[in-house]
C-alpha cells in the first residue's frame, strides 16, 4: 500500500492536503513558485551523483543594482521582474535533459545543467537578451557566473560560492555579462581575508609605510613637494602596493582610518622639516571618497594642522575625480570649506571618467592632476598629445596649474616643456621614496 494510501487510512483527506501544502511552502519559493535555496541544493546533490559521467554547469544569475529597481520603481515591480526571470529560468527544462533550478535569494537564481557549451552559451545569450529588452524604460544589466563543476565532491554550498565569486567578477565591467569561475579567485577572496584580518593590527603597529614621490617644476627645473602614497610593509608577504589594498578599504571603510594615518604622518615628517630649517614645499595627500561622506572631514583635518602648529597651505588634498561623479553637490560644499580653511585642493586623475569637462565648470578646485596613462597611447596619430595640449589650453584659461603624472621618459617631459606645462611628477623625476630620502632631497636644494 502506498504511504499516500496508509496516511489516508489514519488521517483524512483534509489533513493530507494540509501536510503537502506545507511541504511544498517548505520546499518552494512564494514569489516564483521555483525550489528555495535548501531545496534546490538538495535535488542539485542528487543530480549531480545520479549522473556520474556527465559534466555540469552551475549557474549564478543576478542582476546589478537590483535594490534600484525597487526603489526607484517599487516592490511591485521588482517582484514582476524577479517572476520574470523565474520564467526564464524555467526555460532550462527545455534545453536540457536534466537540470535543477532554483530562486536562491532576492534576484539571484541558479541552474545546474549538463555543460553543452553551445547550448549553454545560447540560452544565456537568450536570457540576457529577454532581461536587456524586458522594459525599455530601464536598463538591466546580468551577470552569470559559471563554474564547472570538476570536483564534484566538494559540498553544493561551495559549488554556489564558486559561480557567485565568477558573477562578482562581471559586476561594473561593461558589456560583460559571463565569467567563469577559475581556481585563482579563491586565491584572491583568500589573500583578500588575510589583508582585512591583518589590517587594524598592521595600524597599530606601524606598519604602514608613507613614501613621498616629488613634484618637479619644469619652469623652475627644481623639485617643488612631493604626494604622500601609503605602503604596507607585511610581516609575511613584503611590500604591498596600495593598489593591492586600497580598494579593499574603501569597501570596507577601513580606508578613513588608513587616510588619517597618512595624514597625521605626512604632518610629523612637515614639521620634523620644518623643524630641521629645510623649508619644505606643500605635500600633498589623498582623500579616498570614502572620506568625502564624513560630515567632519574639514574639522579632522584642520585639528590635525593645528595639532602639528602648521600652516594649512602646506598640507594639500587630492580628491578624486571620480568621488565628484558620485556626488558633485557634497564634493563642491567640501572643496570650498576646505580652501576657506586656506587648503589647497587638486582635482586627482583629472580624464579618468566621463564627465571631465563638465567637471571643470563646476568644481573650483586650485590644481589639476592629468595623469599620462589617462591618454591614449600607441597608434593614436597624436591623438593623445592633442587631448593633453587642449587640457592644459583650457586649464589655463581657467587659471587652473596642471601637474601632470606618470612621466617617465624624455620625450614626454620635452613634450610637457613645449606646451608649457609647469608641473609634472613621475619615475623619470623620482620615484617615490622614504621620508629619510625625501629629507635627503630637501637637504640638497636647501643647499643648491
Ligand atoms: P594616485 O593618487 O594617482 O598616485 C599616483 C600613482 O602613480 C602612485 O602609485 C605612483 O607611485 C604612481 N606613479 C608615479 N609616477 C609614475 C610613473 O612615472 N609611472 C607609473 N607607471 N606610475 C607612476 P601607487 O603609489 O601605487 O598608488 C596607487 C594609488 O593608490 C594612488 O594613485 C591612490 O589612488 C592610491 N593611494 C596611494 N596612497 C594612498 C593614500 O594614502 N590614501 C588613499 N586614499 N589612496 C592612496
Ligand atoms: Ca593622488
Ligand atoms: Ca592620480
Amino acid at each position: 500500500m502506498s504511504i499516500k494510501l496508509r496516511l489516508k487510512n489514519i488521517i483524512g483527506r483534509s489533513e493530507i492536503n494540509a501536510l503537502e501544502r506545507i511541504k511544498y511552502v517548505a520546499d518552494h519559493d512564494q514569489l516564483t513558485g521555483l525550489y528555495n535555496r535548501n531545496k534546490f541544493f538538495e535535488c542539485t546533490r542528487k543530480l549531480i551523483d545520479e549522473h556520474e559521467d556527465t559534466l555540469f554547469a552551475f549557474i549564478h544569475c543576478d542582476i546589478d543594482r537590483f535594490r534600484l529597481v525597487n526603489s526607484y520603481f517599487g516592490e511591485e515591480e521588482g517582484d514582476k521582474l524577479i517572476k520574470f526571470m523565474g520564467r526564464n529560468v524555467k526555460q532550462a527544462e527545455k534545453r536540457f535533459p536534466f537540470c535543477t533550478y532554483g530562486r536562491i535569494e532576492s534576484d539571484v537564481f541558479c541552474v545546474v545543467v549538463p555543460y553543452f557549451e553551445d547550448v549553454v552559451e545560447k540560452a544565456i545569450k537568450d536570457f540576457t537578451e529577454a532581461l536587456i529588452n524586458y522594459n525599455p524604460s530601464y536598463y538591466i544589466e546580468p551577470s552569470f557566473g559559471i563554474y564547472i563543476i570538476d570536483t564534484r565532491n566538494t559540498s553544493v554550498e561551495t559549488m554556489y560560492s564558486r559561480s557567485a565569486m565568477a558573477a562578482k567578477k562581471c559586476k561594473d565591467k561593461y558589456m560583460t555579462y559571463t565569467a567563469f569561475y577559475d581556481n585563482g579567485m579563491a586565491e584572491e577572496l583568500f589573500n583578500k581575508q588575510e589583508l582585512i584580518n591583518d589590517m587594524q593590527e598592521a595600524l597599530e603597529n606601524e606598519q604602514f609605510v608613507v613614501y613621498f614621490q616629488p613634484k618637479y617644476s619644469l619652469k623652475k627645473k627644481a623639485f617643488c613637494g612631493a604626494e604622500a602614497l601609503v605602503r604596507w610593509n607585511h610581516p609575511r608577504k613584503g611590500f604591498i602596493s596600495p593598489g593591492e589594498f586600497i580598494p579593499i578599504f574603501e569597501q570596507n571603510g577601513f580606508i578613513a582610518q588608513l587616510d588619517y594615518y597618512v595624514w597625521e604622518h605626512t604632518c610629523i615628517l612637515l614639521r620634523k622639516c620644518i623643524d630641521l630649517g629645510l623649508n619644505p614645499d606643500p605635500v600633498s595627500v589623498n582623500i579616498s571618497r570614502v572620506n568625502m561622506y564624513n560630515t567632519r572631514l574639514v574639522e579632522i583635518i584642520s585639528l590635525l594642522t593645528k595639532k602639528y602648529n602648521l600652516p594649512n597651505s602646506i598640507l594639500n588634498l587630492e580628491l578624486t575625480e571620480s568621488a565628484y561623479m558620485d556626488n558633485p553637490d557634497t564634493m563642491i560644499k567640501i572643496v570650498m570649506a576646505l580652501q576657506k580653511k586656506g587648503f589647497v585642493v587638486m582635482m586627482d586623475d583629472f580624464g579618468s571618467g566621463y564627465s571631465s569637462l563638465n567637471t571643470l565648470k563646476d568644481i573650483p578646485v586650485d590644481y589639476l592632476k592629468v595623469d599620462m596613462k589617462f591618454l591614449p597611447t600607441g597608434k593614436s596619430n597624436g591623438r593623445s598629445e592633442k587631448i593633453l595640449v587642449s587640457v592644459v589650453k583650457m586649464a589655463k584659461l581657467l587659471d587652473l596649474p596642471v601637474i601632470v603624472e606618470g612621466v617617465e621618459t624624455e620625450e614626454q617631459k620635452d613634450f610637457l616643456e613645449s606646451i608649457s606645462c609647469e608641473y609634472v611628477q613621475g619615475y623619470y623625476f623620482a620615484r617615490p621614496m622614504s621620508p629619510m630620502d625625501y629629507e635627503e632631497i630637501l637637504r640638497e636644494s636647501v643647499m643648491a
